[in-house]
């Protein structure tokens, strides 16, 4: 059922967030479940949520209902964070072997 792409509905939703108002991107449940802290993953349901990248907020993930918010404290930073960083992941300084190899052209 699931990995398979074929089936494009990935319309990419945007809700605003409910606490800094910006535009958030929708992201699927299972990519919130990986990164919240254990106690929490239970909560976590199989509906749409929603990932504020504003550095200024506090909020990380909310669902389409926004009654469920999981803020900053509420992630496990122990977790592979790759997908909620906040921190531009674009450009590397160092010369990293790994960033020349991603290089295309
Ligand atoms: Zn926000």
């Amino acid at each position: 059922m699931s990995g398979c792409g074929c089936n494009r509905k990935a319309e990419v939703t945007l809700k605003n967030c409910p606490l800094c108002k910006e535009k958030c991107k929708s992201l699927n449940y299972m990519a919130v479940k990986l990164v919240v802290k254990e106690d929490l993953q239970k909560f976590v349901c199989q509906d749409q949520y929603y990932i504020c990248n504003s550095e200024d907020c506090d909020v990380v993930f909310f669902n389409e209902g926004e009654e469920q918010i999981f803020l900053t404290r509420d992630i496990n930073l122990a977790a592979d964070f790759q997908e909620v960083t906040k921190k531009d992941k674009g450009s590397c300084e160092k010369s990293c072997k790994g960033c020349e190899r991603g290089k295309r052209g």
